[in-house]
């Protein structure tokens, strides 16, 4: 049975993400894109409320939220600003390989304090000279009796300043290509961790986006997250359940978006009507309702369908190539409806169109997405 109705809890949480990003976050959200400025006091107010972390299971103090859940929250906050969003969500990336690869102690270790404490975390993946093509990285874990030495540099690492620990993915074994990589905890203190300066982004400028580099960083055995050579399953897997949420951000832009262009089409008069009356602008902005209602729709697909623990793969997949897709395409229109002041730095929609580019590029591209689609199209059937 298909029941597209939220339960009470749900409708609750919903209720609470979107106050929050409406009194919380978009009053703030061009002073963030302005600065650059870290939101790390919205944060915390987000971490009080519950709202970060939210997919830490209650035997480690958290939620034990499903992915279902998380979307909900993610389309509001990103309502109210997708860079400030980004910065709340980088945790749910770091978090997601020990949530689906570590062990009792692990979680214990690295899932506990998150709760206990407001803490950041950093996903590391990619690279200067590897992004989709992951096999390409050249960070090494060599064996260094029980413990291991991590040498390699990170590029674009959300979060990369302000997080306590990161999770990075290395070869132990680069002969082996995929299978010989393997996934750490790498303690931000740790000795030889350096952190590069904030990139100058086109959008989403109040997350932290840096370079890491690990310099012959001691790792103890206990860091590393299942077994040498497990790292890209391990990395690659967390996509599945951050991509839906990513995804549902996606959705949450794009309506913000539209309901600029709805309540300046209705403002705005050009040739003794409103422009609303214009075909071509009624058009556009159902196009947008369509849209947005599309992907959503493939957000929920995707978020319930791991949430009964089934492989969602394809689902996440087309949800994030499908939605990043559509944000962007929302915002530009939005753009094209405000006209002149659409391109105007006063104006919201000129903000929303930077922050959407991003969608297609982080978490894999709109390219690696369609990858994707297409190989478990033709290569799991
Ligand atoms: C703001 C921001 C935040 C980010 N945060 C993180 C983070 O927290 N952690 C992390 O690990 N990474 C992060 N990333 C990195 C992001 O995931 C990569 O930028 C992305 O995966 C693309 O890699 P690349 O930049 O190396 O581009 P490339 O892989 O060099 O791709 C360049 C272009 O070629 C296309 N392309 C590549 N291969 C193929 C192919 N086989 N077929 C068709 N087209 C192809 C791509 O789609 C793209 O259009 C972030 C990036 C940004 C911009």
């Amino acid at each position: 049975m298909v029941d597209f109705e939220l339960t009470e809890e749900q409708g609750q949480l919903r209720d609470l993400a979107h106050e929050f990003a409406a009194n919380e976050i978009a009053p703030k959200a061009a002073h963030h894109d302005q600065t650059g400025e870290f939101p790390r006091e919205i944060c915390k107010k987000a971490w009080d409320l519950g709202l970060m972390n939210t997919h830490v299971p209650e035997v480690y103090g958290g939620m034990g939220l499903g992915v279902f859940d998380g979307g909900l929250i993610a389309e509001e906050i990103a309502w109210g600003c997708t860079g400030i969003g980004t910065a709340m969500e980088a945790n749910t990336l770091a978090e997601a390989p020990v949530i689906v690869a570590g062990t009792d102690d692990q979680k214990k270790t690295w899932l506990a304090p998150m709760i206990r404490e407001f803490k950041f975390a950093a996903y590391c993946v990619t690279e200067p000279d590897a992004g989709s093509d992951v096999a390409g990285i050249k960070t090494i874990a060599r064996r260094v009796g029980d413990d291991y030495a991590l040498t390699g540099s990170k590029m674009w690492i959300t979060n990369a300043s302000v997080a306590d620990w990161y999770f990075v993915l290395a070869y132990t074994d680069p002969e082996k290509k995929h299978r010989g990589m393997s996934a750490f905890i790498v303690p931000r203190s740790s000795d030889g961790v350096e952190v590069g300066k904030k990139e100058k982004n086109l959008g989403q400028r109040a997350s932290d986006t840096r370079a890491i580099s690990f310099n012959d960083v001691k790792i103890p055995k206990a860091n590393r997250l299942g077994n040498e050579g497990d790292g890209f399953k391990i990395a690659m897997g967390a996509f599945d359940h951050t991509r839906p949420i990513v995804s549902a951000a996606a959705v949450g832009l794009a309506r913000a978006a539209f309901e600029h262009a709805v309540r300046y089409a209705k403002e705005r008069r050009t040739f003794g009507t409103p422009i609303a009356a214009h075909q071509a602008i009624s058009f556009m902005i159902a196009e947008m309702s369509m849209n947005i209602e599309a992907a959503r729709l493939l957000v929920w697909k995707a978020c319930r369908t791991i949430d009964l623990g089934r492989r969602n793969t394809r689902e996440a997949a087309c949800a994030k190539a499908f939605g990043a897709d559509m944000a962007m395409k929302v915002a530009l229109d939005a753009v094209q409806v405000f006209g002149g002041y659409g391109f105007n730095a006063e104006y919201p929609v000129e903000k929303i169109m930077r922050d959407a580019k991003v969608f297609q590029i982080y978490e894999g591209t709109s390219q690696i997405q369609r990858l994707i689609i297409a190989k478990e199209i033709f290569e799991r059937n």
